[in-house]
């Protein structure tokens, strides 16, 4: 992993340590991006239907590793996937999505040299959220920002206003109406969503929906609405899913989690009181659970208690509450 400037904690979440040059001065210049592209410093990042390329390594020994494949032994995936979107330079290599979902899975893989004796060799089509938490970190972002990059770009092929097709950008980073008269850009997106950690002397809250893992208890979360500041939908969000009303909110870390759009800032917040009246349409169960009786659990590794998985920011917030770090 490189060097960089530490900016804050957010560093320390998974997909949240990045020292790619996004290069957002140059990549309005298409000549520039295309000597890029072509020559024997282009590399691509395949995506197929939300899957990245990657191998799987025999973990934890052999960690799943991005599998960054050069642009100029692998025409066939600038003739046949879409129009490649530039990420970023880094180590002298310059980095390009390239969205191969409009191909089935076995021509994917085919052109990618999945099977064949190439560096791609014993590769997949893997979910990051599976692979990601055992990955290199640098090489998660890298994934996690071609992934949302891509998701994005799907669904903005046609104007939101008029309906009109649109045309990519600054190498794919802005995609602008293709109707003269309307014109509109339409810029990369990201969802903010809020999660927080309550806690009320000694006690935090934490819920669980029913579709989640056996055992595994959260905190809460949701996504913030116009009009709202960010403290404002932690609050509102604690209160329809507890009854919990909460004051002193303190802004923790934030985190990439393009699964698919969204940017998650993690709180830590005080309860006024422990009363509880929780919303069990959106959630199975939540409760107070004290602090040494968490650590206990992690502990013994309870099956009928367990955090939330390492790679999420719910856990950093937990991690640093259960350390004393907060609250
Ligand atoms: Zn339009």
């Amino acid at each position: 992993m490189s060097d960089r400037l530490r900016l804050s904690r957010s560093d320390d979440n998974f997909y949240a340590w990045s020292t790619l040059d996004r290069a957002s001065a140059r990549r309005g210049d298409e000549g520039w991006l295309e000597a890029q592209l072509r020559g024997p410093l282009g590399r691509l990042v395949p995506v197929w239907r939300s899957r990245n390329l990657i191998d799987p390594g025999a973990p934890p020994e052999d960690p799943p590793e991005a599998v960054l494949l050069p642009a100029e032994s692998h025409g066939a995936l600038l003739e046949r996937g879409d129009e490649p979107l530039f990420l970023g330079l880094h180590g002298g290599l310059a980095y390009f999505a390239s969205d191969l979902s409009r191909l089935d899975q076995a021509e994917a893989e085919a052109i990618c040299g999945v099977r064949a004796e190439t560096e791609a060799n014993g590769a997949e089509f893997l979910d990051l959220r599976f692979t990601g938490p055992m990955m290199n970190r640098e090489h998660g972002n890298l994934l996690a920002y071609a992934r949302g990059m891509l998701t994005w770009r799907r669904r903005h092929r046609f104007c939101g206003v008029c309906g009109s097709e649109t045309r990519p950008k600054d190498g794919g980073h802005l995609r602008v109406c293709s109707d003269a008269d309307c014109a509109t850009s339409h810029f990369p997106r990201t969802d903010p969503a809020v999660i927080m950690l309550v806690t009320y002397g000694d006690k935090c809250l934490l819920g669980r929906q029913k579709v989640w893992p056996p055992g595994m208890h959260s905190t809460l979360a949701g996504f913030v609405e116009p009009g709202e500041t960010l403290e404002m939908a932690v609050a509102r969000e604690v209160f329809e899913e507890s009854g919990v009303r909460v004051h002193d909110v303190r802004y923790h870390s934030s985190q990439p989690w393009p699964f698919p759009t969204s940017l998650m800032l993690g709180f830590h917040a005080r309860a006024l009181s422990d009363e509880l009246d929780v919303n069990t349409e959106e959630l199975e169960m939540a409760d107070w659970f004290r602090r040494d009786w968490v650590i206990e659990q992690i502990g013994r590794r309870s099956e009928d208690f367990k955090l939330p998985r390492r790679d999420s920011i719910a856990r950093q917030l937990c991690e640093d509450w259960l350390a004393g770090r907060a609250g």
